[in-house]
């Protein structure tokens, strides 16, 4: 019987307003139904390090196998207030009508989130357990920036310290985002910087390197291993992260059934895969345990960084320097150079194992839109028009898939029911519209 069943989930899963108190695991119903998750496979050496750098709390997660992981008390307040949930799953009517559709097209948001992203979700959870474990600073990399306001946010939440590498050639044009993270009373290096072994080496042979987020990771983790009271905090990918977003999908399967609406489609944008995961993988665990396949969930990536899409299912390293064990995963390969897009929180080389073995299964389609962005972008700017919020680059993907997928549904005799999940708002980087 499904875990997802009124008689198998917990009966307190929702609070009074209708935020969970439980995130979703899917380890076990991947392991009961298609094949247990692959470990990461390292060294010695590599599993010392992770154990001593990664928050212990967390590391137990990304190996549990129980369903239900309760959302402590104290954390499940807090996503109340100050992160403003649940999010509201909402109708895009205005939308419907521009683009003619007999698709009824439904949207849930992180606009509310204070830093703009979903990447507020985990970075909460990880900084409440860090907090536990008696830790005293959150270390981490940044690409495009969310991930790196996130933890600034999440750490001030728990005075705790925060130290962010981020790549220096976004750091460059994102100074409203830089201003974000120290008002939040972050320290903030430009990677390569000269506070790090791995830093000086690449500066030596190239002092105006613009940066890349495999640098930025070496960066985070080696200051990270240098300090007892420092945890090194990851924003995608890994199983914890997903596991704590799954709140997206729990909010969205609750409303969902409160309007009587069951998807055709769930759609996201992909880069690492934190928010798709989040939002779909309640709704697959209830799929999966039925025995169906019945919704399409597909994710919308950059042929930039086309990881799922072209990428080879098998081990390989989640950061460039390869100080953190191997993952089992679609991927282009540590060394791909893709050509730098707006929507910078679509570049990474690999995907999350949970998704990837989903897709491999065939439980998850994936699809690219042209580095240029035009049709993305031009998507984005139509949801701006027609609801009043100016969607993150990255979450514009989201919005082109349901475009794309809304156009193909003209003629048919069926009004299929499109959801999809808008990762983040624009506000702190509208240049990302520049013509
Ligand atoms: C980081 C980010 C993404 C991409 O990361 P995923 O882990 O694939 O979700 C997408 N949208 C926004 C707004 C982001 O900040």
């Amino acid at each position: 019987m499904s875990v997802l069943n009124s008689l198998q989930r917990p009966r307190n899963l929702y609070d009074r307003r209708g935020v969970p108190r439980y995130w979703f695991n899917i380890a076990p119903v991947l392991a009961e139904h298609l094949e247990p998750l692959p470990p990461p496979q390292g060294t010695d050496a590599q599993m010392a390090l992770v154990q001593r750098v990664i928050v212990p709390e967390c590391l137990r997660q990304e190996m549990s196998a129980e369903p239900w992981v309760k959302i402590p008390r104290e954390l499940q307040q807090m996503y109340v207030w100050p992160l403003n949930r649940p999010r509201r799953l909402v109708r895009l009517t205005a939308f419907e009508k521009e683009l003619a559709t007999p698709a009824e097209l439904w949207a849930m948001t992180e606009f509310d989130s204070p830093t703009g992203s979903h990447k507020i979700n985990t970075a909460f959870a990880q900084a409440y357990f860090a907090k536990q474990a008696g830790k005293k600073r959150l270390v981490t990399e940044t690409g495009a920036g969310q991930w790196g306001t996130a933890v600034a946010c999440a750490a001030a939440a728990f005075d705790l310290a925060s130290t962010v590498f981020w790549v220096r050639n976004v750091m460059q044009w994102k100074q409203n985002r830089l201003q974000a993270m120290q008002n939040y009373g972050a320290e903030v290096f430009p990677s390569p910087s000269d506070c790090t072994e791995s830093g000086r080496r690449v500066l030596a042979e190239h002092p105006e390197h613009p940066g890349d987020l495999g640098i930025a990771i070496s960066e985070g983790v080696e200051t990270a291993a240098k300090d007892p009271d420092a945890c090194y905090v990851l924003g995608s990918v890994l199983n914890h992260v997903l596991l704590h977003q799954t709140i997206i999908g729990l909010e969205v399967k609750r409303q969902l059934e409160a309007a009587d609406r069951y998807p055709t489609a769930m759609v996201s944008c992909f880069g690492g895969g934190s928010n798709f995961g989040g939002f779909i993988l309640p709704m697959m665990g209830e799929m999966l345990c039925a025995g169906k396949k019945d919704v399409r969930f597909c994710a919308y990536q950059s042929a930039s960084f086309p990881n799922l899409v072209e990428g080879v299912y098998q081990y390989d390293d989640p950061d460039h320097a390869g100080l953190l064990p191997k993952l089992k995963m679609y991927t282009l390969g540590t060394n791909w150079r893709g050509d730098t897009i707006r929507a910078g929180g679509l570049q990474y080389h690999g995907a999350s194992p949970i998704i990837s073995l989903l897709r491999h299964y065939g439980y998850v389609e994936a699809r690219t839109f042209p580095k240029d962005e035009n049709f993305v972008l031009t998507c984005g700017r139509l949801f701006a028009k027609t609801t009043g919020w100016n969607p993150a680059g990255e979450s514009a993907y989201a919005i082109a898939g349901a475009v794309d997928l809304a156009i193909d549904a003209k003629g048919g005799r069926k009004h299929p029911i499109i959801v999809m999940n808008i990762s983040g708002r624009a506000d702190m980087e509208m240049d990302t519209y520049k013509k």
